[in-house]
């Protein structure tokens, strides 16, 4: 089988502090998960001292653009700078909060590989779009956004994350079948494009994930890891995370 890389990311979103990111270098060191890249994304002023601690560290968007004349907007390559190396794009957050399309989520890609960073695409459904039978369809149309315009080899250095909106900081998670369901179909998917990218892609599964649920949705075929949200804010809740990842090698 394949041997893919194994992550497990942490979304801090809009939370944290200096004492938070103290409390997770005491609780988790990276050498204590073989085989797993653990991945803090904390709010953009607290990357530099995540670094420091070493843990791998990454931002939660990049800007499209170059340096210049764009108040309140952080530089790809700044973030680069501090120590990160990855970020993520077009989490549902920023898809329906800050309206982000497909479109301009390609240009925020592009500039996280330009500036040496790994991208981490996030697509999901919401609830509606599950009922009424569009998850492959929004799925799909997310993925080959980028696909299509940059081209399959771009996915080499870059990871995606399936996130279900509706499993979102809900509680709600999917059930390991569902999600290894859609997982399948994401592989299937880049498959089309190119067989060998598809079997190397790690694709995590986000949405509701804590210390009960991890072990079985890290145990299915295509779930590479995890992206987490709310339980990533728990120093030990996170390290039980990462180690049924460890345990699902
Ligand atoms: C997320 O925001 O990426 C996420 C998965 O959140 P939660 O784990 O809280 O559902």
């Amino acid at each position: 089988m394949t041997q893919r890389k194994r992550i497990v990311a942490g979304n801090w979103k809009m939370n944290g502090n200096l004492a938070l990111v103290e409390a997770f270098s005491s609780a988790i060191q990276p050498a204590q998960f073989p085989q797993v890249e653990v991945v803090v994304f904390p709010p953009f002023p607290l990357i530099a001292q995540v670094a420091k601690t070493g843990i791998a560290t990454g931002s939660q968007t990049v800007s499209e653009q170059d340096a210049g004349a764009f108040t309140g907007e952080v530089e790809a390559k700044l973030v680069a700078e501090l120590g990160a190396s990855y970020s993520l794009i077009g989490h549902s957050e920023r898809r329906t909060l800050f309206n982000e399309s497909d479109e301009l989520l390609v240009s925020k890609f592009v500039k996280a590989q330009e500036a040496g960073l790994t991208p981490i695409l996030c697509v999901g459904e919401t609830e509606s779009e599950r009922e009424s039978g569009q998850t492959e369809t929004v799925i799909s149309r997310q993925v080959k956004a980028v696909i299509e315009e940059l081209g399959v080899a771009t996915l080499k250095d870059s990871v995606i994350a399936y996130e279900p909106v509706w499993a979102i900081g809900t509680g709600k998670t999917a059930s390991p079948e569902q999600a290894q369901q859609v997982h399948k179909f994401i592989r299937d998917l880049v498959a089309q494009f190119d067989t060998e990218i598809a079997a190397t892609l790690p694709i995590l599964y986000g949405g509701s994930v804590n210390e009960q649920n991890s072990d079985l949705l890290f145990a299915q075929p295509d779930i590479d890891g995890g992206l987490i949200g709310g339980a990533s804010l728990k120093p030990d809740s996170f390290k039980q995370i990462c180690e049924s990842a460890v345990g699902n090698v």
